[in-house]
């Protein structure tokens, strides 16, 4: 780690091409989650911030938007290799402020990197309908247009993936982008932002810090033109109801409950290796992580005992140290609400077969947690624990696993695990779910679609389909004579 480039880092807003105080009166700590103690300080961004960078952002918005596709990649693709030649700052910001395992981080801010060239590249392959004649005299055709301002809320679980998620697609199609981090991990935006400073045109990107008051002002704005959240089920309902002001476009990756349903014939290694990395990557803080095992009644009991032993050993402890597997929750008040799930959890019938307590003080850590004996109905089931728990259900038959895969109001990931195409393909049909995996868990690609059904929300992250949603398709129609 360079801790010099880290003291480094602009703790400010960074509107029209620069670092800027801004307006806020509050300032909001910003912790070390592995050794619980607060490391930096960041602007508590105001209506006023939010004014200021919808200022910005208009100035910048026709050129960005008249720039070609070329272009527009071009510089997309310099963003990519200035931030893989930062590569090693990046991911040790992410590491402290995240808590992330390095090698986590490491792996993730490749990934960022890829899907922002990615996007560079998607930049140039838009494609629509051929023009035609569909009156006399009239030809048609359609153009894509970039819908203008348009406004990204990340989560702090996976800060530089969630700004690689809303800058590339929407930068990629000629949009200019107010982005709001997470008030707990703002700390690689704003090196991406001082990045970018030297390639993006002022305006074209700018961040403002802070929590649900600069949030709340950038729904309401009127001038935005799409919000993209990233977050909570609770916060993707109450961005819906406030964006009806303006009738603004919402693009909502909210919260999940992935199940993980295993057929009697799976292959139990598989399972648990799967589910070591699908329960505890993260810490488990994850919208797609592997929380409720669904299994047969010919495989359940092996596999129970498998993830028991499976589960005590991950290693868990210090992010930076190399072999360790799981770091601390992000912040207090997630421990507290991990802690709170597994307290209640003790009064009921559960049975917490390991885990289900704090680990060491010294951070925000927590036990890897397995726990047997839930009924469908029970809140480890059905709500978000975004902590490294994982529940144990048991089928008897098919459409009971069925029942029980569907049977919360999320729909973001699911998994499948059987030797069988047959039962895979049926069963990954009748899954609600926006993703399916069969035979792994939580495999994602900048080319393929990441966004949920139900609670889980709407819009897709990632892919062509990204791009899309950041567009908008105009019908040109001239009149004309003919021969
Ligand atoms: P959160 O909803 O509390 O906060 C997300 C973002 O919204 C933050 O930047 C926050 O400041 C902002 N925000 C909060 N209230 C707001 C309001 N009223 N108006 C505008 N902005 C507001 O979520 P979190 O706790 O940061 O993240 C965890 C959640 O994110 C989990 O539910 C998780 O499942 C979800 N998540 C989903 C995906 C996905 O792709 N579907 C990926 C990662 C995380």
């Amino acid at each position: 780690m360079d801790p010099y480039a880290i003291s480094k880092l602009p703790m400010q807003h960074f509107i029209g091409g620069v670092f800027t105080a801004g307006h806020a009166v509050d300032r909001l700590a910003v912790f070390n989650p592995a050794r619980a103690e607060p490391i930096f300080e960041i602007p508590r961004g105001t209506a006023a911030d939010v004014e200021a960078a919808v200022a910005a952002a208009r100035r910048a918005q026709r050129s960005w938007a008249l720039t070609t596709p070329s272009e527009r990649s071009r510089l997309l693709y310099r963003l990519a290799d200035s931030m893989e030649a930062e590569i090693e700052t990046l991911v040790a910001i992410e590491t402290l402020n995240v808590g992330k395992p390095r090698r986590n981080a490491h792996q993730e801010t490749r990934f960022a990197i890829d899907l922002i060239r990615f996007c560079a590249g998607a930049a140039r392959c838009m494609e629509g309908k051929a023009a035609g004649e569909y009156l006399p005299g009239h030809t048609s055709f359609i153009r894509r247009e970039p819908l203008g301002i348009v406004a990204g809320i990340t989560p702090w679980n996976y800060p530089i993936v969630m700004l690689a998620y809303k800058l590339g697609p929407a930068l990629a199609t000629g949009n200019v982008l107010i982005l709001k981090p997470a008030e707990q991990t703002p700390l690689t935006t704003l090196k991406v932002a001082e990045l970018a400073a030297e390639i993006l045109p002022p305006g074209v990107f700018n961040v403002v810090t802070g929590d649900e008051v600069a949030g709340a002002a950038i729904v309401r704005h009127p001038d935005i033109r799409l919000v993209s959240l990233t977050g909570s089920t609770a916060t993707g309902r109450i961005i819906a109801r406030e964006a009806t002001s303006n009738l603004k476009r919402v693009h909502l990756e909210l919260g999940g409950k992935a199940p993980v349903v295993v057929l009697d014939d799976a292959d139990l290694d598989a399972v648990v290796a799967g589910l070591r990395k699908g329960a505890f990557y993260n810490s488990g803080q994850d919208c797609t992580a592997a929380t409720r095992v669904i299994a047969a009644a010919g495989i359940y009991d092996r596999l129970r005992d498998a993830v028991v032993e499976m589960a005590k050993a991950v290693r868990v402890g210090d992010p930076d140290t190399d072999d360790t597997e799981m770091g601390p929750l992000v912040s207090a008040e997630q421990l507290a609400r991990v802690s709170g799930f597994m307290d209640r959890a003790r009064a009921t019938k559960a049975n917490v077969l390991t885990g289900g307590l704090p680990g060491d003080p010294s951070g925000y850590f927590f036990a890897p947690t397995i726990v047997a004996d839930v009924e469908q109905n029970h809140e480890l089931v059905q709500h978000e624990v975004f902590g490294p728990v994982l529940t144990l259900q048991k089928f008897g038959t098919e459409a009971e696993a069925i029942a029980f895969a569907n049977g919360t109001d999320f729909g973001l990931g699911a998994s499948l695990w059987t030797q069988d195409v047959g039962r895979a393909m049926a069963l990954s049909r009748d899954i609600q779910a926006g993703a399916v995996w069969v035979n792994c868990h939580d495999a994602v690609t900048p080319e393929m679609p990441h966004g949920g059904v139900k609670c889980s929300g709407y819009g897709k992250d990632l892919s062509m389909y990204s791009l899309e949603d950041y567009s908008h398709i105009k019908h040109v129609m001239v009149r004309h004579e003919t021969a």
